[in-house]
């Protein structure tokens, strides 16, 4: 049994068989092995060599010979590769000499023989058996950790998917009937694949650093997506106090159900709004099961990635349409699109940015990319009649953006005026306030928005200088930061001067100990992963305005995150203490 500590990122608790994901772009890490586990490995080496041979067998045979002739050779090279029992005995030679993993003597030994080719052999077409090599390796591999890749999308069985770094597409693809856990070496709290294991309900831990080295595919793990731990092959006492805390886990679950009716309202009587933060428009219903009143942050670049061509306008309008019809004259802020940074379309990986958190991302990608943009405008202004759609520009880190920004909805809607397509004239424009230039210059953009939202997961991105989704800095990410909080608070004191609304669609927004501090600085909208929403409440049913404006005071008055942090989490635990 081996307990590893990581970041939690999305609650609850998940005991199931790793699968191991990603493994075939990643070189697998040198593991040693006890004396005693050598011949078990070997076996594990004989099986798949076993496996991989009927498996190429079999397609080789389905070969058809005028139409698979070409294919058809491959396999039997791959087969005279798979049956030559020199290369099975150097493999298992080094398991037994160094006493490795059967993954890392297969890698190794494969990627030498390719090498050898591509370097020393002059024959082009013999050097190019590399390629083959590497193809024989990836199936013995994918034997040795587990399921194959591409059947995550179709599983069978549940599984913890244990990964070195899932994208945010990765992880929006994953089956949640099948998928009860994920646990990762890289990522951070707010990094978008842990925002959207949040929202899909998938109890997640990341930042783990090495666990792909310690876990092998098939191997027993629990994942405790509310204390940042993964446990491996853990013993049987283990596993029993799991499964009760896993049960009383529900049944706090399903107690904070039963507030979906209640309103979100102060023990004084002040109203908050929870509106959900989505990425897909199937989420809207899970909005409302949860008590949601509408969506804050529908994230829709999500629709633009895992696929080789672009949404066009009327799948646009479907997706926007979907969710506005949901909730009829309940608000839906639809966010433009936020690509770059974490979030690259299927081209643009084939580019990548030096640095893509300070690259062509979000807004700034829109405005070279006005086709795409207006395109993306079009969709939601036709949809807007169904709803009370608003529009939210991200990242936005000047007024002169703002302002190009704002110029391309008019555009747009003299477009539709003159093909006499219905619209709603006098739809909100927002502003997502996630940048310090931004918060800095809160009171000028105010002047040309009907809303602001404060993103506090690139606000402490950027404030701090701290990459969001890196593990090796995580322990310096926090919105707790007295940077951060100034900025929050300026923010909200300038939109109220200038008398717009202001909500937190961050991050910060779903974890219950800022509830208190952001209600003291004055928010009372907030937009939340959907899963949250109960617990939420929860905190607000709880306290008075009077306390939260107290909190507050004191928070301002200190000087340090760790000050703060350890203050903010100590109130919370004696407001909820069963979500601690
Ligand atoms: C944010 O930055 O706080 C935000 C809500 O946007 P995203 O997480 O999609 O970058
Ligand atoms: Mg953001």
């Amino acid at each position: 049994m081996e307990i590893k500590k990581g970041i939690a990122v999305s609650p609850g608790v998940a005991i199931g068989k790793s699968l191991i994901v990603d493994s075939e772009d990643y070189r697998i890490p040198r593991r040693e092995i006890e004396p005693s586990q050598r011949v078990e490995e070997i076996q594990r080496v004989r099986n798949a060599f076993h496996e991989a041979t009927e498996e190429l067998d079999a397609l080789e045979r389905g070969q058809d010979e005028a139409t698979g002739g070409r294919i058809k050779d491959i396999f039997a090279v791959h087969l005279r590769f798979l049956r030559d029992r020199s290369l099975r005995r150097r493999i298992t030679d080094m398991v037994h000499t160094q006493s490795v993993t059967a993954e890392y003597a297969v890698s190794t030994v494969l990627r030498e023989i390719a090498a050898h080719f591509e370097t020393n052999v002059k024959d082009t077409y013999i050097s190019e058996r590399a390629a083959d090599i590497y193809d024989i390796e990836r199936r013995l591999l994918r034997r040795l950790l587990g399921t194959k890749r591409e059947d995550i999308l179709h599983l069978r069985e549940e599984v913890i998917v244990v990964a070195r770094q899932l994208s945010p597409t990765q992880t929006a693809g994953f089956n949640r009937d099948y998928v009860k856990g994920i646990a990762s070496d890289a990522g951070g709290r707010t990094s978008h694949a842990a925002i959207v294991a949040r929202s899909l309900g998938i109890p997640a831990v990341v930042a783990l650093e090495d666990l792909t080295e310690i876990v092998r595919g098939g191997d027993r793990v629990i994942i405790d997506g509310n204390r940042g731990i993964v446990i491996v092959n853990p013993d049987q006492e283990t596993i029993r106090q799991y499964e009760v805390y896993s049960r009383e886990f529900l049944a706090l679950e399903h107690k904070l159900d039963s507030l979906r009716e209640k309103p979100a309202t102060t023990r004084d009587g002040v109203r908050i709004s929870l509106l959900g933060n989505i990425e897909f428009p199937d989420e809207a219903h899970l909005v409302l099961e949860k008590g949601g009143e509408g969506v804050g942050l529908y994230r829709t670049e999500f629709l633009y990635l895992n696929r080789t061509t672009e949404p066009v306008e009327q799948e646009q309008y479907e997706a926007y349409a979907e969710v506005a019809r949901v909730f009829k004259n309940k608000p839906v802020v639809i966010r433009t699109l936020d690509l770059g940074a974490d979030k690259y379309t299927q081209s643009r990986r084939l580019a990548p940015e030096p640095n893509p958190f300070l690259g062509l991302r979000s807004i700034r990608f829109c405005l070279q990319n006005l086709s795409m943009f207006k395109t993306q405008l079009r969709a939601i202004l036709r949809a807007s009649v169904l709803g009370q759609i608003k529009i939210m520009f991200p990242l936005i880190t000047s007024v002169q953006e703002l302002m190009q920004a704002r110029m391309i909805v008019h555009d747009v809607m003299e477009d539709l005026d003159e093909e006499n397509i219905h619209y709603n004239r006098n739809i909100e424009l927002g502003a997502m306030i996630e940048t310090p230039s931004a918060a800095l210059t809160a009171s000028t953009l105010a002047r040309d928005v009907d809303f602001f939202s404060i993103g506090t997961n690139d606000l402490t991105q950027y404030t701090l200088a701290v990459d969001r989704g890196n593990e090796l800095v995580s322990p310096l990410y926090s919105a707790a930061d007295p940077a951060v909080l100034r900025l929050i608070r300026m923010i909200i004191q300038d939109a109220n001067k200038a008398r717009i609304d202001v909500s937190v669609c961050g991050e910060t927004a779903s974890e219950p100990e800022y509830v208190m501090l952001l209600l003291g600085m004055g928010i009372r909208t907030l937009s939340l992963t959907p899963p949250m929403v109960p617990e939420i409440k929860q905190v607000i049913r709880s306290v008075t305005i009077e306390d939260c404006n107290h909190l507050t005071r004191t928070v301002l008055g200190m000087n340090s995150e760790r000050q703060i942090s350890g203050y903010l989490r100590a109130t919370a635990r004696k407001i909820l203490p069963e979500a601690f």
